[in-house]
């Protein structure tokens, strides 16, 4: 039997770069001062923090001065909707939001529903895109804000987020973009979109986990009221806590690296995830695509079969990293809400799996798993009754 291993989750998390894990060991051997000391390590830290923070504003096209950040991007989106939020002036208490949020963003609108909030959700359609006119038409402009993934990070479709972003302008509704899925895989100008607010998180595109960051389009008034994180008043006080300078070098990297071949990578990864679907395709009969055709992340794929439970699938195929559903939710046994939201029954949702290629997968990777997954569903299928 083979050992051969073959990594296909990159959604859920990357492998880190071995160039940002050059950088983040020099830094915790070397640099270890705190950047908000007076003293000159202190400030040695200080300038590589804020050297980070221009390699990630310049991957986003955004001045550094609005990039804090975070543990992450489940922290960015809590201090947008539970932090930010309640404090922005001239709204209404109404969010629009989407039924195919991360838990991240789900859970704490939850929260602010809670609190006496009303919460509405436009609908996706089948392919988990919200339409534009749907869009329109369920703004009445006193909203405080709009929050949408901007990319899913299960079954990979882009929004037309321009498009959300021209008509929110009009309506005087404030954007907030779960950027999760999006910075770092495919080109993105926070300014020329317009959004007010976008999370993202260094994991997502081969920097360490644990960091991550908010654009903030402007600085609250009262920024050390939003904070849910009070005490040493660091990232102007939206955010304390010392900050992890290797971790924040290390995102840094990820992004200058990112920036520098996003293109060259994304058409790379494509290409790779096209050759993968056409043998899926062709091996498995009844496999139907989630998602949007089109308009979703090069490296995502996520597909059912029905009649084959995906679980039994992952038993057969230990050799790959693959999931069913949203690996933030893989402990949990209820259907992805989100696949419901586009329209599959939970039986399907059930039967289920998503894979996702990256920076380090090869041809010979993606051949592999294509045969491994053809053979657990020949296998599976023939055992039917
Ligand atoms: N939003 C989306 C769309 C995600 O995919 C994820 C990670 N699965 C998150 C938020 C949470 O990010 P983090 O792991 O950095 O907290």
């Amino acid at each position: 039997m083979s050992s051969r291993k073959v990594y296909l989750d990159y959604n859920a998390t990357t492998p880190i770069d071995p160039s940002v894990l050059e950088r983040m060991v020099a830094v915790l051997r070397n640099d270890y001062g705190n950047p908000s000391s007076r003293h000159s390590w202190g400030a040695d830290a200080a300038k590589l923090v804020e050297e980070a923070r221009q390699h990630i504003a310049d991957l986003i096209n955004a001045k550094p001065r609005q990039i804090y950040f975070t543990s992450g991007a489940t922290e960015s989106n809590n201090l947008i909707l539970r932090g930010i939020l309640p404090h922005l002036a001239n709204a209404s208490k109404t969010v629009v939001s989407t039924k195919i949020e991360h838990e991240s963003v789900a859970a704490p609108l939850k929260s602010l529903e809670a609190l006496g909030w009303a919460i509405r959700y436009v609908p996706v359609d089948q392919h988990g895109v919200v339409r534009k006119d749907v869009l329109s038409d369920c703004l009445k402009g006193d909203e405080a804000l709009y929050a949408e993934i901007g990319a899913h990070n299960e079954f990979g479709t882009i929004q037309p987020i321009k498009e959300h972003a021209a008509i929110l302008a009009q309506k005087g509704v404030r954007y907030f973009l779960d950027g999760a899925q999006i910075v770092g895989k495919i080109p993105f100008d926070v300014k020329a979109v317009g959004a007010d607010f976008l999370s993202f998180s260094a994991h997502k595109f081969y920097g360490p986990k644990g960091i991550g960051a908010v654009f903030v389009k402007d600085r609250p008034e009262d920024a050390s009221a939003c904070a849910l994180l009070q005490g040493g008043g660091q990232e102007h006080e939206l955010r304390s806590g010392t900050l992890n300078v290797p971790a924040i070098v290390g995102f840094g990297e990820a992004a200058r690296i990112a920036k520098s071949r996003l293109n060259a990578e994304a058409e790379q990864i494509l290409g790779l995830r096209n050759r993968l679907w056409t043998k899926l395709r062709d091996g498995i009969p009844g496999i139907q695509l989630n998602g949007s055709p089109d308009d979703r992340i090069p490296g995502n794929l996520n597909f059912t079969v029905p009649g084959i439970e995906a679980n039994a699938v992952l038993n057969l195929v230990s050799s790959l990293g693959i999931s069913t559903g949203s690996a933030c939710n893989a402990d949990s046994v209820t259907p992805s809400p989100s696949l419901l939201a586009i329209g599959l029954s939970e039986q399907d949702a059930f039967s289920t799996l998503r894979i996702c290629i990256g920076r380090f997968t090869t041809k010979g990777d993606v051949d592999f798993a294509a045969d491994e997954i053809g053979r657990a569903f020949r296998l599976l299928d023939n055992a039917k009754i």
